[in-house]
């Protein structure tokens, strides 16, 4: 690399990002034709338009000048993926439950192997890079090795990231099975070794209700209120069958969200993948805990799970904190851009059109903010880590045609939205190191 990490470097050029959620504020989005972002040492100390920016530039400064088809934005922030699943995308033919037995089950007993797990854990990663992608929460295996592998990873790399074992002590194989004590010591150990060490986070795992006894549930609530400031990450209401099955293993309960609530694990920095089908009671009671919900249309189409409806979740009195997820191996693209297609398409099934400028704040800083990391990452401000990306608006001859015909940027976004995929993340930028260079080599 031809900088160091604490030389002040700026780039000037057009940059969208968000001082806020644009459904409650319009002020929001914020859009500059000619702007400049200033980084040192790992984060952003300035940002704004470039003729305001550039008088109090150093002149010894260098400035990398963006092309006229080129944009800046924050990295994407990915709230619900599972990095040992990798290898089982594309897997045919089954919904939910059946999809977790055939193939989720025999994939996930590999990660025993920490060479296994390392291997998956590198080409993953080096996955969301080439997909603009720096930020995610991630499932790994009930294995602790599988925890080690990933943060290592995420480590040389110097990515945000968060990571949790899984935790499971029924109705899966053996060989994926711990118990209630031993989960919870093992999660314990995983979060001295990792949680906050570097840019890495941990996430209390466990996989959903129905895999995990009342005693493995009680046992997750105790170590997040000794551990506050992890997170939790979960899955709900994704499925009819699985609803089902959840209530008939916890009859006293009121709904599916309240097996979680019971066991203390509703809050802020607890976000639940799908929630496809929860009540307006359970979307009150995400709302007045703070929990927030990860979107996974892309998975949610494969499996056949249903249309999460993102407009009645987050709007009305008592809206729900919600981001994007892939969901990968159920979800069948690692790119936000792709990702967000599939949320648009889900939103017109629902009756609603899901607008570009609400899109690319639920794939940045909506995701940052349902994972509270909205303080470190998320959007192109001062103080923040220089997470961000350089896209190409003209990546491929069908997006180079079609922008001839833009009219403005929230035009040009949804463009982006609906044509684009990996091809359009030109530079990835992580703590302001420049992190794609190789990896867009093997691209080619
Ligand atoms: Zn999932």
């Amino acid at each position: 690399m031809s900088h160091s990490r604490g030389q002040v470097r700026a780039f000037r050029g057009a940059y969208v990002t968000y001082q806020g959620n644009p459904l409650a504020d319009d002020q929001a989005f914020v859009y500059e034709s000619d702007g400049l972002v200033v980084v040192s040492e790992g984060l952003i100390i300035a940002v704004g338009p470039a003729t305001a920016e550039l008088p109090d530039l150093p002149p010894s400064v260098p400035i990398q000048r963006l092309k006229s088809h080129q944009l800046m934005v924050a990295g994407f922030v990915d709230c619900h993926v599972h990095y040992p699943q990798t290898q089982i995308m594309g897997a045919y033919g089954e919904q939910l439950l059946d999809w977790l037995n055939q193939y989720t089950f025999v994939a996930e007993q590999q990660f025993a192997h920490p060479e296994h797990a390392n291997k998956v854990a590198q080409f993953f990663l080096d996955e969301c890079l080439r997909n603009g992608t720096t930020t995610a929460s991630v499932f790994c295996t009930v294995h602790p090795q599988s925890v080690d592998a990933f943060f290592r990873a995420a480590t040389a790399r110097n990515m945000r990231m968060i990571a949790g074992k899984v935790l499971m002590d029924r109705h899966a194989p053996d060989a994926l099975l711990d118990s209630a004590q031993r989960g919870y010591d093992e999660s314990k150990a995983l979060i001295n070794q990792w949680h906050n060490k570097g840019r890495n986070a941990y996430a209390i795992t466990p996989r959903f209700a129905p895999t995990s006894t009342p005693d493995q549930l009680a046992a997750a609530g105790a170590l997040w209120q000794e551990q506050p400031d992890c997170l939790v990450q979960s899955h709900v209401a994704e499925n009819p069958s699985e609803i089902d099955w959840a209530l008939s293993l916890f009859p006293d309960c009121r709904n599916y969200l309240d097996i979680y609530d019971r066991f203390g694990l509703l809050g802020k920095r607890a976000i639940y993948g799908h929630g496809i089908w929860l009540s307006d009671a359970e979307r009150m009671r995400c709302h007045e805990t703070g929990t927030a919900l990860a979107h996974c249309p892309t998975s949610n189409g494969f499996l056949g799970s249903g249309l999460f409806d993102a407009h009645k979740t987050q709007s009305g009195d008592h809206p729900v904190t919600i981001g994007l997820g892939t969901d990968v191996g159920a979800g069948t693209s690692f790119s936000m851009f792709q990702t967000l297609n599939e949320a648009y398409k889900v939103a017109q099934l629902n009756g609603h059109a899901m607008s570009s400028i609400q899109a690319f704040y639920l794939a940045t800083l909506g995701g940052a903010k349902a994972l509270g990391i909205e303080g470190q990452v998320g959007s192109l401000s001062v103080g923040k880590e220089a997470d961000f990306l350089v896209l190409n608006m003209a990546a491929t001859p069908l997006m180079r045609f079609r922008m001839q015909t833009v009219e403005d940027i929230e035009e040009a976004l949804f463009v982006l939205m609906t044509l684009a995929d990996d091809r359009a993340v030109e530079k990835v930028y992580v703590a302001g190191c420049l992190a794609n260079q190789d990896l867009n080599a093997a691209k080619n």
